[in-house]
């Protein structure tokens, strides 16, 4: 919705309440406004998912409807969710990073996790076009909603490269800790708590809340993407990942950076193609 040029809320601490909400919540629900459909993740024969989903299990992700959802919201998840197997990643392990360490790479916290497959010829949703999508989102109707410091939650500001990957090589080597800008010796890495690389619960001697970081990285299939501060510094961050990135990377060219309007204008090729 961001990336679009709507305002969301941020709904763990959200001022939407009844018929004065966001588009999100039109949508997902707010205090005294009700969702508009059930999600539920059921497995590959329609029954309710009950184990934890395994690596190369089929499952599906279900949608009812439960009060008219119009055609631009369908539009919205649809993208969202191919956004998402396309270019990044769901639910709360992708944070993990890889190992190239041999006697580590197996390890639980070096898996990758959160990476989905699309399956499936066609999308049962109707594409609509952009213009569409952003007079939408912008509309009048939808509260007015101050971004905050979380106004770089927004696809603006997000980047993605297939192909590679971030990781510890060895005990004082990291292109993970590198690219984030924390010290690469192992054990060290919670000295270079900032904005790219998040920050740890406990923070001492200033007890601080945690933060996640905005780079993440998977091994199979390989896989980068995160974000940046602000929209004006994507381009002025590109010589710094440029820099880091040709150095780790072998024969990397700016190209490969994918940013919100290039992913956005893929998703719609495939749509119509
Ligand atoms: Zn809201």
């Amino acid at each position: 919705m961001r990336g679009l040029g709507g305002k969301a809320c941020d709904p763990t601490e959200t001022e939407c309440q009844d018929k004065n909400h966001c588009v999100v919540c039109e949508l997902f629900g707010c205090t005294g406004w009700a969702r508009k459909f059930r999600f539920q993740v059921l497995s590959a024969d329609g029954k309710p998912q009950k184990c934890q989903i395994e690596a190369d299990q089929k499952f599906q992700l279900s949608f009812t409807p439960l009060r008219p959802v119009i055609d631009k919201e369908w539009a919205l998840l649809d993208v969202t969710l191919r956004l998402i197997a396309d270019y990044g990643a769901i639910g709360g392990r992708t944070v993990f990073k890889p190992s190239d360490e041999s006697s580590r790479a197996d390890k639980e916290h070096h898996k990758d996790y959160g990476l989905i497959q699309i399956l499936g010829e066609k999308s049962p949703v109707e594409p609509v076009d952009r213009k569409t999508l952003e007079d939408y989102v912008r509309l009048s109707r939808w509260r007015e909603v101050d971004h905050g410091d979380f106004a770089w939650a927004s696809l603006e500001n997000f980047w993605c490269v297939k192909g590679r990957y971030l990781a510890r090589q060895d005990q004082n080597t990291s292109t993970f800790n590198r690219m984030n800008g924390r010290p690469e010796p192992k054990g060290q890495s919670s000295q270079g708590d900032s904005w790219l690389a998040g920050r740890r619960a406990h923070g001492q001697p200033n007890p601080q809340s945690p933060e996640s970081k905005k780079v993440f990285s998977f091994k199979k299939p390989p896989r980068t993407f995160g974000f940046v501060e602000q929209e004006s510094e994507l381009a002025s961050l590109c010589p710094k990942f440029i820099r880091y990135l040709s150095h780790e990377w072998k024969n990397f060219s700016e190209q490969e950076i994918l940013t919100f309007n290039r992913i956005l204008n893929e998703l719609s090729a495939r749509r119509t193609s």
